[in-house]
């Protein structure tokens, strides 16, 4: 159910209304917008009686949605959302590009690349500390040490950071480090780790499942909007098909059938959803052609070393000429890109 209040309404007239689906048991979600102000809610089973709110001042209409996913819908909220991080925003005009390693490694490898990539103009800085790898005797990552390489070479580059979080005993660590908390593909389907992110105001960059529908990939960001944090970026990493000369097959569909059903941003990784370094550069151009709000890219200096997905991440060299060919095309597609900024200490 969405109650849609009036152009005019006062300040009291919304809190009655919240007040009033409070008493019946239910979560108010107020949705602010262009037009007006609107209040979803969360938490009923079966059908709410309209005539409950549409007796209430201030109230315009009241209407059942229809998807299994309501906080993160159009129908709900016709605007697109933009995040903000610090000073950058996510689902503006502006692209947003993120950039690392898969892993961080060492010290000196996060804070040589932050450097390289904030000087491309690249704001978001990626590489994951807790690493989710199929096989448990792969590299894990360097844990809480990763955490503090990141944070030291995103403050020294006034970089944010995207990086991954595992599982719910590590939340409160990653989430004192992050200014993004990245869910893996592997764990869009674990919605105890989505209900506490619910539950914290950082930006959750959700990764579409393995396997996932895009229905369900917007019900997992559901779980999340439900309890309360609609800072939520979606981002299609490709899926798993029958396919086998790529490591995944990048869906570009879910792009504008996101944008069609959802007022969230969405990015694409074509790192992941390739898994092969030159395929990176073509399927990065064709996601912003089909109207993502920004990209993630794996970037390595020395890939064959790289101690995780160095097949699929690109030199530095290369990963220049995708952000020369991006600013080319950005305008084409009525987005801007940022540019290599002079250094910025915080
Ligand atoms: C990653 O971003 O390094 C990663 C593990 O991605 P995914 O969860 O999409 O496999
Ligand atoms: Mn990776």
């Amino acid at each position: 159910m969405l109650v849609m209040m009036k152009q005019d309404v006062s300040a009291d007239e919304v809190e009655k209304v919240k007040e009033k689906i409070r008493a019946l048991g239910y979560k108010p979600h107020e949705i602010p917008g262009i037009q007006r102000i609107a209040i979803g809610i969360t938490g009923n089973s079966g059908r709410i009686d309209p005539d409950v709110f549409l007796s209430m001042a201030g109230v315009a209409d009241a209407v059942p949605v229809s998807k299994p996913f309501k906080l993160v819908s159009r129908e709900v909220k016709p605007e697109n959302t933009v995040i903000r991080v610090g000073k950058s925003e996510i689902g503006g005009k502006e692209l947003t590009i993120i950039a690392g390693p898969c892993s961080v490694e060492s010290r000196a490898q996060i804070l040589e690349i932050a450097e390289m990539l904030r000087d491309m103009g690249v704001k978001f800085l990626r590489g994951g500390a807790f690493k989710p790898r199929s096989s448990p005797y792969s590299f894990q990552g360097l844990k809480n040490e990763g955490l503090e390489f990141l944070r030291e070479a995103a403050d020294k580059t006034g970089m944010h950071i995207v990086t991954e979080v595992k599982d719910t005993e590590t939340l409160s660590i990653v989430a004192q480090y992050a200014d993004v908390l990245q869910v893996g593909a592997r764990n869009m389907y674990n919605f105890s780790l989505l209900e506490k992110l619910g539950e914290l105001k950082h930006p959750v960059l959700l990764k579409r499942g393995l396997s996932a529908t895009i229905e369900e990939l917007l019900m997992a960001a559901e779980y999340i909007a439900s309890r309360g944090n609609y800072n939520i970026i979606l981002c299609e990493r490709g899926i798993r098909t029958y396919e086998t000369y790529t490591r995944n097959t990048l869906d570009l569909n879910a792009v504008p059938v996101v944008k069609k059903l959802s007022h969230l941003p969405i990015i694409v990784d074509p790192s992941h959803g390739t898994g092969a370094w030159d395929l990176v550069i073509p399927m990065a151009q064709a996601a912003i052609v089909a109207g993502a709000d920004g990209l993630m890219i794996e970037v390595h200096q020395d890939p064959q070393a790289a101690l995780s997905d160095g097949f699929q991440s690109l030199r530095p060299d290369k990963f220049r000429y995708l952000i020369e060919r991006l600013r080319e095309l950005a305008p084409h597609v009525n987005r801007t890109i940022s540019h290599g900024s002079p250094v910025l200490v915080k």
